[in-house]
């Protein structure tokens, strides 16, 4: 099957970084957002991306505005959707909110295109099943940052038709990524083992074990990580963070995932990471600063 047209619902830090792949890739790609300031920023940080690579000599202007020319910003899930080959859903991390989506996807788009979720770690069958249309439905689990990060995590679920399951095998190719195919388990292959992860080394910055700095440099240059988990948590969002391991400690019925009380206050507190400027550490400089957590 030929992918023209791809339309992603929800522009936060996932879907545009998977636009943006996929205007570079040269299918004609719409995002849309719920929230028009959620549009305007995924569009902005796309858009800065490109003139980052242009004063590193990375991107020329003529790629900058071919890829432009492939991407449109929708303030209506409707518009964007019309005629779209493939489907890639990247809201937050809530079973209900997605399944809703699902739902609304499958009456309004066309009954061959390819509907695919982002999620982190959610069943991709109790998202299938919301709608009559499961085998067209499957994961298209993408790392952040997009456009750098090779791997794409494609989860197949019982359902899931063989066609389906090619045709996200071969769209991973066309982006430019490598894939795994792995079953429907909560947390897959990548999540599971990532946020326990991130929540021991919160666990260990609130024992007092070392400094975050330390801690991170630890897995750098003992483990060969290519960076700190705590890093790793601040570049993802420590919200996204925390509503997977509460969703791995449900689905697993094992109190083991629980995020750890400092990571559920530091998202009350509103320290979501990099995207809101503080986490973990201090990124308002434009660098990597430690700051006083007040443990
Ligand atoms: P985010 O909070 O940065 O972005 C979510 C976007 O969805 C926001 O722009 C928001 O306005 C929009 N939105 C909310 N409700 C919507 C709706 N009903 N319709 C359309 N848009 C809506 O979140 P994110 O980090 O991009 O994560 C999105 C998904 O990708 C989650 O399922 C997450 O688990 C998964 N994921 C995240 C990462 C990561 O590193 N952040 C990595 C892999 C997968």
């Amino acid at each position: 099957m030929e992918i023209r047209i791809v339309a992603v619902i929800g522009a936060g830090t996932m879907g545009a970084g998977i636009a943006q792949v996929c205007a570079q890739t040269g299918w004609e790609t719409r995002l849309y957002d719920a929230f028009p300031e959620g549009l305007q920023k995924g569009m902005n940080s796309i858009h800065s991306f490109w003139d980052k690579g242009i004063t590193r000599g990375k991107t020329t202007e003529e790629q900058k505005s071919n890829w432009s020319a492939n991407l449109s910003a929708h303030e209506d899930i409707g518009e964007a959707v019309s005629n779209a080959d493939l489907v890639i859903e990247a809201v937050p991390e809530i079973m209900s909110l997605k399944q809703e989506i699902f739902r609304k996807l499958e009456q309004i788009t066309p009954s061959h295109s390819i509907l695919a979720t982002n999620t982190s770690g959610l069943p991709i069958r109790t998202i299938a099943e919301s709608t009559n249309c499961s085998e067209r439905v499957i994961g298209m689990h993408f790392f952040n940052p997009v456009p750098i990060m090779k791997l794409l995590e494609i989860v197949k679920h019982d359902s899931c038709s063989k066609n389906t399951i090619e045709v996200a095998q071969s769209i991973s190719k066309s982006m430019g990524k490598e894939s795994i195919l792995v079953n429907d388990v909560p947390g897959f292959a990548t999540s599971r083992l990532g946020v326990v992860l991130g929540n021991e080394a919160i666990r260990m910055l609130a024992d007092g074990v070392a400094s975050a700095s330390d801690i991170d440099t630890a897995m750098r240059l003992g483990y060969r990580h290519p960076m700190g988990p705590l890093e790793l948590t601040d570049l993802v969002g420590l919200d996204v963070r925390r509503d997977i391991l509460n969703n791995l400690a449900d689905a697993f019925d094992d109190e083991k995932y629980r995020p750890h009380p400092l990571l559920n206050r530091l998202v009350l507190e509103g320290f979501l990471g990099k995207k809101t400027g503080v986490g973990i550490y201090d990124w308002t400089s434009g660098e990597k600063k430690e700051r006083d957590l007040k443990l």
